[in-house]
């Protein structure tokens, strides 16, 4: 007895003394207790996460939180118990993580249904070769074909389907055909209401209300940025531009603080614009230079714009013969010759353009001359009365059948556009003579095409007094 007691305390000596000079040592085997238990943690959390997979979705950083909290508290009785657990939380994170998927759903379908629910116009234009069941195929209401067939007189209305004429058609949130209005005319309009299994068919009269609209517009910028400010349609633009067309180069001359006034018609249909024009009258001042035009029919039905004094403001020679990009060479008695290399006299004015360009006849004449001339390469001569006659060079081909002593229309398409001859690149040279001297076709003062016949004069004068007096607000204003 007494050696064992003395065997245990040396043992506990020993063991006192050990752990108090190997501190270290201990402190290494609470590690390596420390280490074996982690190890033990780590594989039961692989056996089951292996066990139970992650769903896909979720995303990570809740699952690892998800799954270390209740590791922590059920470390010793896994893994039957954890198990089912786990998976609750996996399937709820899943779920939770999904109910936005899902939530973003319902508004497509939303958005879809709202598109089927809103009742549909299509306003359409007829073109060549449409027809009725055509038209309705392509928009998928092929149910109220028939009952439109059935329908006589509403087939017989629709048989023919004018191109340029208007057709509207009304669906209903079914996408079914509920009203078709075809319009005939500016004042006659078919109308086929469909209901149930029946269509019936009206003739309507269109109310058209016409007024008369005044602007008076003061240019900033540009013509078409003060057209704007002022909700004038292009089509007024356009109808103004094309009215002083011979007075007013449009692309170039205008200027800021330039002014007009206009007076024209406009249409209304059903309370809305329905169409624009004519301009009854217009006054424009281009850099300081006031010109005005009076519409005016005369005694045999035709109209023209004139001047206050009478005269037509269209001309008897068009400004250019064709659409030119830009002018690359004007009028002058001295120029170097861009291939002869010395200087020469240019008696026209070089319009480029691109290969092809069509080149219009500048008034009506006869053609005097037609083929090759030296550096005029392919030419045209037109002798349009004693006075006047023009030159067309340069060309690419001329239109087939003409020849010389063919008669020729303003605005008739004589050739197109080359560089034929001494021309360095496409271009139309062209040459306005009086008396057979050459002229600037650009400065040349062309004679107005006619003037007010003396029949006229009393109704011309008349009217053009009163919508003189329309427009005279511009005067006032700028003087
Ligand atoms: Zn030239």
């Amino acid at each position: 007895m007494n050696k064992l007691f003395q065997f245990s305390q040396r043992l506990v000596e020993r063991g006192c003394q050990w752990i108090g000079t190997y501190p270290r040592k201990a402190g290494l085997i609470v590690a390596i207790l420390i280490g074996l238990q982690l190890i033990e943690l780590i594989f039961a959390g692989i056996s089951l996460s292996t066990s139970n997979p992650r769903p896909p979705i979720c995303t990570t950083v809740p699952h690892i939180l998800a799954t270390a909290k209740p590791r922590l508290h059920t470390q010793q009785d896994r893994p039957i118990k954890t198990l089912p657990h786990r998976k609750t939380v996996h399937l709820n994170l899943a779920r939770k993580d999904a109910t936005p998927k899902v939530k973003k759903i319902p508004p497509k379908k939303h958005v879809l249904k709202n598109k089927k629910i809103a009742p549909k116009h299509h306003k359409l234009i007829i073109k060549r070769g449409d027809s009725i069941t055509k038209l309705l195929k392509a928009r998928h209401m092929n149910k109220c074909i028939p009952l439109i067939i059935k329908n006589k007189k509403a087939a017989k209305a629709l048989h023919h389907l004018t191109p340029g004429n208007t057709l509207l058609l009304e669906s209903n949130k079914h996408g079914h055909l509920k009203r078709l209005l075809y319009t005939f005319s500016s004042k006659k309009q078919l109308e086929v209401s469909i209901s149930g299994h029946k269509a019936t068919v009206h003739w309507l009269k269109r109310a058209v209300k016409q007024h008369l609209v005044y602007q008076n517009v003061l240019i900033q910028s540009s013509l078409h940025s003060a057209a704007n400010q002022h909700h004038i349609p292009n089509t007024i633009v356009a109808q103004l531009a094309h009215i002083f067309e011979h007075d007013i180069n449009f692309s170039r001359d205008i200027r800021s603080q330039d002014r007009f006034a206009l007076l024209y018609y406009v249409e209304d249909f059903n309370d809305k614009p329905a169409h624009y024009g004519p301009i009854i009258a217009a006054k424009f001042i281009n850099r300081g230079k006031q010109y005005t035009a009076i519409r005016f029919v005369d005694h045999a039905n035709t109209t023209h714009y004139y001047t206050p004094e009478g005269y037509s403001l269209e001309r008897s020679f068009l400004r250019a013969p064709l659409q030119y990009t830009h002018i690359s060479s004007g009028f002058s008695e001295r120029r170097m010759h861009p291939i002869l290399h010395h200087i020469r006299a240019h008696h026209g004015i070089d319009f480029a353009a691109p290969y092809g360009t069509p080149v219009q006849a500048t008034a009506n004449g006869r053609i005097s001359f037609k083929g090759w001339k030296g550096g005029y390469g392919r030419m045209i001569m037109i002798r349009h009365n004693r006075r006047y006659t023009t030159v067309y060079g340069h060309m690419q081909r001329f239109t087939p059948h003409l020849k010389a002593g063919s008669y020729v229309k303003q605005g008739q398409i004589i050739g197109y556009v080359g560089s034929s001859g001494l021309a360095t690149g496409p271009h139309l040279h062209y040459e306005f003579r009086i008396n057979n001297v050459p002229r600037n076709p650009l400065t040349v003062k062309v004679p107005y095409q006619h003037r007010i016949a003396k029949r006229d004069w009393p109704s011309f004068h008349q009217s053009a007094h009163k919508w003189e007096s329309y427009l005279r607000g511009v005067h006032t204003r700028i003087s």
